[in-house]
């Protein structure tokens, strides 16, 4: 599933972050290439701005897998439960359009560790590199943060989708579900057990315009094999 019903807001590209121009195509369609060439991924159900649902089933013509559209949520959480309405397979991996640098072996080898596991889900993480500071008044600094043991989470995330969706109902019924930035804080909070796999450097997040730059030299070097 790809959550990809953001307004974009931040980026300022004046439309939905999914379907600004990155490297000659809609940021969507380079998770869908890698989507399509996962070895574990049979079907491909996307959570669309509402309005925009006809731009992305267009910018998802061609894939050679089916392609669903739902109308996603005014959260990325609402989204991602909607879009969850019409999975009907036993594991579920969630990515975000806004990391477009998804490779093939990412999706095949954390649905691969899930389905050999024990576990509800598997996400890819990145250790935390910088120092952390915590800010006070004034912009001054209240405090640093020890850093051991701090993981940045990311998506795909994959979990066993009847969990997953327990604890989606469980965050409904008692508010917090908006508030989830990520679905493996679902599961924790229902007391469900997630694996980290470490992240390849590359799956950076397109947040700013910066961020586009960046991505698309990646993408550029991906190409020529460099
Ligand atoms: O806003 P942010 O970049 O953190 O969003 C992460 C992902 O969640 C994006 O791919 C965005 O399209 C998606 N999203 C969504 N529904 C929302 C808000 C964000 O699917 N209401």
């Amino acid at each position: 599933m790809i959550a990809a019903a953001g307004s974009g807001q931040r980026l300022g590209a004046g439309g939905p972050k999914a379907l600004v121009e990155l490297a000659g195509r809609p940021m969507i369609a380079w998770s869908l290439v890698a989507l399509a060439a996962a070895e574990t991924i049979e079907r491909i159900v996307i959570a669309a701005p509402p309005g925009y649902e006809g731009q992305i089933e267009e910018a998802a013509r061609g894939a050679p897998k089916p392609v669903e559209v739902v109308s996603g949520g005014e959260s990325r959480a609402e989204s991602v439960r909607l879009a969850m309405e019409v999975v009907g397979s036993e594991l579920v991996a969630i990515h975000d359009a806004a990391r477009p640098l998804l490779t093939p072996e990412l999706i095949d080898r954390i649905v691969g560790r899930l389905a050999r596991s024990e576990a509800d889900g598997v996400i890819v993480a990145a250790p935390v590199a910088d120092t952390l500071k915590r800010a006070g008044e004034g912009g001054s600094i209240r405090g640093t943060v020890d850093r051991v043991g701090l993981w940045s989470a990311q998506t795909p995330q994959v979990f066993r989708a009847n969990v997953l969706r327990d604890a989606q109902r469980a965050a409904r019924e008692s508010g917090d579900l908006a508030a989830a930035t990520d679905e493996a804080w679902l599961l924790e909070r229902a007391g469900g057990m997630v694996l980290l796999e470490e992240a390849e450097i590359s799956n950076l997040k397109v947040t700013t315009a910066a961020d586009v730059a960046i991505a698309e030299a990646l993408l550029a070097r991906r190409s020529t094999g460099t």
